[in-house]
């Protein structure tokens, strides 16, 4: 037996579902995860020795790439002085100073230790700012798993929250209410049925877990103006967006200031690390300087904010990102290119270095849309792609990563791996 299917047996008598993170079991791709051992520049390598190029990229923080020297470098500097000291360290505010540089919309910044914390914290923030409950999510899209974002997504929804996780207290769940991404009018409708009840509207800018669906024009526009009329708080959560479609995320992209930035993945290189921000007058409300409490033992740890910071640094370098948008966006309209001229019913979602492949004619808009891809079709490319070397997301509702690390011929033969596999399969 494989070395990746031996452990996996061990590990799913000691960890639910052998995993950590649900999707890590490659459950919807039927076959055993891969146990990776090490991984270098665009490459890892799992514990049987099989190379692969990687799109995963740790779900989205490694915008360098595995084990870049610099980061590695920094890391190795910062832990002999120790791990961990549950007091102030200069660090702290070098990462923030840079996030503020960066990010638009953001004054202040609190680092937490992952992305779920960074909304769970900005939900309560934006409700202790409004001293109001109720929040809107759009369907499909992912905050993490507190439990005021695991909301099932469909018509019900709309009027009365309903869990789609058992756990999740009715009580809560009601106060979220579900809109369709892409669709102003729901939110209207929302804001006009719970007049002076919503505190925040939560969206991902480009959503980024139903697979990549680009905000349609003037969406992010339209939410910025239906938050400000309404006075409820617009947070933008950019957890993968952020430092990824551009140094100052999506909100720089298209132009639109949230009121709260959920930050995470690339903000830690590869480390636990997350934060929200935004103006001073609704972060000043955080404890200590505010009344609304979170904490953490490990927030702002040192290793953490080495990893990001560093990380920040090298893509704040003059030319990073437009060699890098320009690499993927070449990448990405090959591939599109391609499947238009084969007529492939396959449609291509990107924005710079993130995108996705549904496997569905005519353009994926929305959730209702992006669930008619067909997932039994997806899950055989997927398979296939990994035997010719290519490590996806194992899901078709996932995006795909490029790194500054891909080389030129690495998205060359994923290129060629991928045309002879849609070939085989359509
Ligand atoms: C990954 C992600 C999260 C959750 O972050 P974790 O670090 O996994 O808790 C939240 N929001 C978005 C948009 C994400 O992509």
């Amino acid at each position: 037996m494989k070395k990746s299917s031996e452990l996996f047996r061990r590990a799913q008598n000691f960890l639910p579902g052998g995993v950590n993170s649900p999707v890590r079991a490659f459950k919807s791709v039927n076959m055993d995860p891969l146990f990776i051992k090490q991984g270098k520049g665009s490459k890892i390598v799992d514990v049987d020795g099989n190379t692969y190029i990687d799109y995963v990229g740790s779900w989205g923080p490694l915008i360098l790439g595995h084990a870049h020297p610099e980061v590695i470098e920094f890391l190795q500097n910062v832990v002999e002085s120790g791990t961990s000291f549950g007091a102030p360290t200069e660090l702290e505010i070098q990462i923030a100073e840079k996030i503020v540089e960066m990010v638009p919309s953001v004054e202040m910044v609190r680092m937490v230790n992952s992305g779920t914390e960074a909304t769970m914290s900005a939900i309560r923030l934006a409700r202790g700012a409004t001293g109001r409950d109720k929040i809107i999510k759009f369907e499909g899209c992912y905050h993490g798993h507190g439990d005021s974002f695991l909301i099932k997504a469909g018509s019900g929804a709309l009027t009365f929250g309903e869990p789609n996780s058992p756990g999740v207290p009715a009580a809560l769940a009601k106060e979220t209410l579900v809109a369709q991404f892409n669709d102003l009018n729901s939110v209207e409708q929302l804001f006009e049925n719970n007049k002076d009840q919503i505190a925040a509207v939560i969206v991902e800018p480009i959503a980024g877990n139903m697979g990549v669906i680009l905000p349609a024009e003037g969406f992010l526009q339209g939410l910025r103006e239906l938050c400000t009329q309404h006075g409820a708080l617009l947070i933008f959560d950019e957890v993968m967006t952020g430092f990824r479609v551009h140094p100052g995320g999506a909100q720089a992209l298209y132009n639109v200031q949230p009121d709260l930035t959920t930050m995470g993945k690339v903000i830690g290189g590869g480390l636990p690390a997350a934060a929200y921000g935004g103006k001073k007058e609704f972060m000043e409300m955080v404890s200590p300087s505010g009344p609304v409490y979170q904490a953490g033992t490990l927030s702002g740890n040192p290793l953490a904010m080495a990893a990001g910071l560093k990380t920040l640094e090298i893509i704040s370098q003059p030319g990073f990102f437009e060699k890098l948008n320009k690499k993927a966006n070449w990448f990405f309209s090959e591939l599109e290119l391609f499947i238009k001229n084969q007529n492939y019913s396959i449609s291509v979602n990107y924005v710079n270095s993130m995108g996705c492949l549904f496997f569905k004619e005519g353009g994926v808009r929305n959730f209702s849309e992006a669930t008619q891809s067909d997932t039994e079709l997806f899950a055989r490319y997927f398979v296939q792609m990994l035997k010719k070397g290519i490590y996806l997301a194992p899901s078709q509702f996932e995006a795909m990563f490029i790194s500054a690390a891909h080389s030129e011929e690495d998205l060359q033969n994923t290129l060629h791996a991928g045309r002879e596999v849609l070939a085989k399969l359509f």
